[in-house]
């Protein structure tokens, strides 16, 4: 599918930005556990910060489109700044679509600016595949919330100066999930450890507890019990995000692979010569492409309106073939794929976090099939 020229533009820069500034910075952040805050604010140089940002507020709010090849780009630098970056902006889009006016005035051109980071909160230790299950309860009292209860696997969670929190407005009634915002400074609000992951390390990964928390009613973004279907709506596009960043984690370990395919020799021969390795690079460049194309169609499809069923086929596909093309990177890097100087070991496990999160391939194709047989 051919990008716009203005898109192709987006893309040539973000490239150039993606592998000159954030691969290089990498294995580092990944062994040392620790987000690159100075690629953060070469993004919010670019204005990627603002990507969901309306122009009224300072953003660039970019088409579907765009903000897919932003991700691809940036995933190719760094799986962890990417969704660093997609969960900002999932934070962002919550506040653009469901925020008062007052709300988005105080919050969107700052956060366009990079700081404060916004984070997503959904999920909890009960509740991942299905969020009606969640517990953590925002009651009203007077005109406050108060909020108790705890949040897991929260991206951003050290980082975020706010938070996009989903929560029962009656603990005991599925149906009153409501948005809010919060304050990184509130009372009463605390943040746990980072936790030690199998991949996507530099990013921070926290649970949030919730203890007595007091915000303003006015903080509330959705009306109440109308929580779950903002968070469904704004998750479409955060899916095609990361199948996106599938695609760009996948085109970084291909091009991994086809360097050393050439360079690497065994029998007096480049092992690129041999059949075996000829079809894995075969068959890696054609999922891919495939990957990229569904990607691309998903986000053509949000811009126009609807595109749950092919957000949700993008993001199975494209995460099962970055699993699928990092494994036969490694595989062709034999045991150098498999220590931790090369990239493609980090690329391997950064890979499996995109077959989990905003949705597990399971979900996902329970919302496929969903769809075919409705
Ligand atoms: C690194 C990381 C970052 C994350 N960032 C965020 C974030 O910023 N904000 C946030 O809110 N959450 C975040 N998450 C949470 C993530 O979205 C959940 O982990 C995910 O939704 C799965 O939920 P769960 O872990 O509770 O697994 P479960 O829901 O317990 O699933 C366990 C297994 O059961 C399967 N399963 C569950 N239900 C069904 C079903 N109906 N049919 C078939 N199979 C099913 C799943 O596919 C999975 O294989 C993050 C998670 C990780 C690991």
């Amino acid at each position: 599918m051919e990008l716009t020229d203005e898109q192709a533009a987006v893309r040539d820069v973000v490239r150039e930005f993606a592998r000159e500034e954030i691969r290089p910075t990498a294995l580092e952040a990944d062994q040392r556990q620790e987000f690159p805050e100075d690629v953060w604010d070469g993004l919010a140089e670019l204005d990627l910060t603002s990507l969901t940002v309306p122009e009224a507020y300072g953003g660039y709010d970019a088409d579907p489109v765009t903000a897919a090849v932003v991700n691809e780009e940036v995933a190719y630098g760094a799986l962890a700044v990417a969704t660093a970056l997609s969960v900002h902006s999932l934070a962002t889009s919550c506040i653009a679509e469901f925020g008062s006016e007052d709300l988005k005035e105080r919050w969107l051109p700052d956060m366009a600016e990079g700081r404060p980071v916004g984070a997503f909160a959904l999920s909890e230790p009960h509740a991942g595949s299905n969020p009606a299950e969640m517990s953590t309860e925002a009651r009203r009292e007077g005109d406050e919330y108060v909020i108790n209860g705890e949040k897991q696997w929260i991206t951003n969670g050290k980082r975020a100066g706010v938070y996009v929190l989903f929560a029962k407005t009656d603990r005991d009634d599925p149906s009153t999930v409501t948005q809010f915002l919060v304050p990184g400074d509130v009372d009463g609000l605390s943040v746990g450890e980072k936790e030690d992951k199998l991949g996507l390390r530099a990013s921070d990964t926290t649970s949030l507890t919730f203890d007595d928390v007091r915000i303003p009613a006015e903080n509330r973004l959705t009306e109440e019990g109308r929580g779950l279907s903002a968070a469904f709506h704004i998750l479409t596009g955060g899916r095609i995000a990361i199948a996106a960043q599938s695609v760009g984690l996948a085109q970084c370990a291909m091009d991994e692979a086809l360097e050393y395919s050439e360079e690497r020799e065994q029998f007096d021969q480049p092992i690129g010569e041999f059949q075996s390795i000829r079809h894995k690079l075969a068959e890696m460049a054609t999922r891919i492409k495939a990957s990229r194309l569904l990607t691309r169609e998903a986000a053509r499809e949000r811009a126009s309106g609807s595109a749950g069923l092919t957000a949700s086929m993008a993001k199975y596909f494209a995460s099962e073939t970055a699993m699928h093309v990092t494994n036969e990177a490694v595989q062709i890097h034999g045991g150098y794929g498999y220590v931790t100087e090369g990239e493609v070991e980090r690329l391997y496990r950064d890979a499996k976090i995109t077959e989990i999160y905003e949705g597990t391939t399971e979900v996902q194709k329970k919302v496929i099939a969903r769809h075919l047989l409705e």
